[in-house]
């Protein structure tokens, strides 16, 4: 266990707590023309970088393995390794020490040494009363006591699930391994608290109040549908030419398809938006699990940078790219990650993420196969089969999840098709068709 324990009283002076490879040190900053300012010297020996400042010409030294950043005091210019920029401000000289903008820790020297860092400011941070876990019939609850609610969230990272609770946790033990949890760590930080619990036979969780509850889901209906309108907001997906926005075709499709699954067939559906917004596709999944969803489905129109020929529609389910042209596709699906601050080439998180999913991959497959069967029967374009590539937003999906490129936004004919209502409605036809059938021969099989 980690951590630096404070009451709240001592720590007030502190400005920010900076965390790194799960160890944390709080700063002070100085505040120059409304911008905070900390002490490089302390960020330096938390993320283990050589500090060597030369006085004489006022220039620091920042070194790891073959990295170096030179920062020269009061000159709005740096160093990385041997090439020079410019910035849009000027590192302070105070007292022998160098004073860099907070705000710039994380881009500048946290990208420049290859260091992954986490700064909060430092308010004050709400205490937790307990944390506990206790078992109740098949489930295992994690449990918080505290005196006014407090934000957490929670993640999967292979068999481990990470809890970040927006408050402090000092010197309280950690709750005892019970059920479905095989080992607990607390990392009291002082601006927030980090669990990591390793599970073992656990496949659905819920959110409930100041409880989140680890389940192992045997579902033998399908109660509950998330429907997943790809892109939204800042992020428009595919631009035609003739103007269509792939967001906007997304969501006009998916409302339809929602409209369809309620009146025919009764099954509760959870949009993962409703109007133009964005949203990270880390959200996406996390609306899917929270809601503990038994299908999983995002609505995508293709493009291909290639040829303005390509046409057709397609439906992928979750593995890794097989073809150079799954690899396209998903390299443009997961070109959204770059407003979520994940770089898509995080492979390691990627892989974990996966994992999650792994264990749907044959329903995914048939329920892929469900849909795009009804294409090829119904709808007036293409069937161009059922594809796999490891799109993130399915990863991390506690379900059978499916993604569908409806038609190409980049070919004019199919273009002009996307912009008119009759055609998104013969599309979420043709999708709500898959989909039941897929639901009929699913509730079969289970139930046999
Ligand atoms: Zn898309």
């Amino acid at each position: 266990m980690i951590g630096i324990f404070l009451t709240l009283a001592c720590i007030l002076p502190y400005n920010y707590e900076i965390v790194c490879e799960g160890k944390s040190i709080l700063i002070e900053a100085v505040k120059v023309d409304f911008q905070d300012y900390v002490p490089l010297k302390s960020v330096a020996d938390l993320i283990g970088a050589n500090y060597i400042y030369d006085n004489n010409t006022q220039r620091l030294y920042l070194t790891m393995q073959n990295r170096q950043l030179e920062i020269i005091g009061n000159v709005p210019v740096i160093r990385q390794n041997a090439v020079y920029k410019n910035m849009p401000f000027a590192p302070l000289y105070i007292a022998g020490d160098i004073y860099f903008p907070v705000h710039e820790i994380i881009p500048t020297i946290g990208t420049s040494l290859d260091k992954l860092m986490f700064i909060k400011e430092i308010k004050e941070a709400p205490l937790i009363d307990d944390i506990e876990l206790v078992q109740k019939g098949d489930s295992t609850i994690l449990r918080f006591s505290w005196p006014r609610t407090i934000d957490f969230d929670v993640q999967f990272l292979m068999k481990k699930a990470i809890i970040e609770i927006d408050g402090q946790y000092p010197r309280k033990p950690a709750p005892k391994a019970v059920g479905a949890v095989s080992h607990v760590q607390v990392l009291p930080y002082t601006t927030y608290t980090r669990l990591e619990l390793d599970l073992a036979g656990v496949n659905a969780y819920l959110e409930r109040g100041t409880e989140v509850i680890f389940y192992h889901k045997i579902s033998h209906t399908v109660n509950l549908i998330v429907i997943d309108p790809g892109h939204g907001g800042i992020d428009p997906g595919a631009v035609g030419k003739k103007g269509l926005y792939e967001k906007d075709a997304n969501l006009d499709i998916a409302k339809f398809l929602r409209q369809y699954i309620e009146d025919s067939l009764g099954i509760r559906i959870v949009m993962t938006r409703e109007k133009d917004e964005y949203l990270s596709l880390k959200a996406r999944t996390n609306i899917a699990n929270r809601h503990s969803a038994d299908l999983f489905v995002s609505v995508h129109c293709n493009a291909s940078g290639k040829s303005s020929k390509m046409r057709g529609f397609e439906t992928y389910f979750l593995s890794e790219a097989r073809t150079t042209e799954a690899r396209a596709v998903e390299a443009l699906e997961n070109a959204s990650l770059k407003f979520d601050d994940i770089e898509p080439d995080d492979e390691l998180t990627l892989i974990l993420y996966d994992l999650a999913q792994s264990a749907y991959l044959e329903e995914s497959n048939l329920f892929a196969e469900s849909i795009q069967d009804h294409a090829k029967s119904h709808l007036s374009i293409p069937s161009r089969g059922v594809k796999q590539a490891g799109f993130y937003v399915l990863r991390g999906a506690f379900m059978p999840a499916v993604l569908i490129e409806c038609a190409f936004v980049s070919n004019l004919e199919e273009e002009r098709m996307l912009k008119q209502k009759s055609f998104r409605r013969e599309l979420a036809v043709c999708i709500f068709r898959g989909i039941k059938h897929y639901i009929v021969d699913y509730e079969r099989r289970l139930n046999n």
